[in-house]
């Protein structure tokens, strides 16, 4: 059964990301999927804090893949949304990030290339609501 959360502002989804920090193990990947604007960077964000990594988390629209250390675990934040092809996400080093990287990856727009994704993906489905609510579900 997935789990649904809903979440009434910014800050509240930031706040899921902190909360959900603490499932988080080495090689881990999350898939977060949803249109602009519901709501998936800002579930980064919280949980770069949760694991108390350091530095601002901003969309990696232009560097492809941000990474953040200093906290429990690194997190690869990569955004598929620019990328027209798998094989451009294997040439930013995709199999190292997740086999040896020994973090959390995250991925803005993980449905666009599902074939990469490794088994046992955590997926996050974040739907525009009315006004600033945003539904997560969770698989
Ligand atoms: P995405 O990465 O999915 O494109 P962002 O997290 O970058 O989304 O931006 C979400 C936008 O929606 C921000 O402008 C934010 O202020 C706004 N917003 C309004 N309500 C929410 C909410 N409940 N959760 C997250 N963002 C919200
Ligand atoms: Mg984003």
């Amino acid at each position: 059964m997935p789990d649904t959360f809903s979440t009434a502002g910014p800050q509240e989804t930031a706040a899921l990301g902190r909360r959900f920090a603490a499932d988080a193990r080495p090689g881990d990947v999350w898939a977060l999927a949803g249109d602009l604007g519901a709501g998936k960077t800002h579930f980064v964000q919280g949980i770069a804090d949760g694991l108390g990594a350091a530095g601002p988390v901003t969309s990696p629209t232009f560097t492809l893949v941000h990474e953040y250390h200093g906290g429990r675990l690194p997190v690869f934040h990569f955004d598929f949304y620019r990328l027209e092809s798998a094989s451009e996400v294997l040439a930013l080093g995709w199999e190292e990030y997740i086999d040896e990287g020994g973090g959390l990856t995250l991925v803005e727009w993980a449905d666009k290339f599902p074939a990469i994704l490794p088994p046992g993906t955590r997926w996050w489905r974040f739907e525009i609501g009315g006004g600033d609510v945003r539904r997560i579900v969770a698989d």
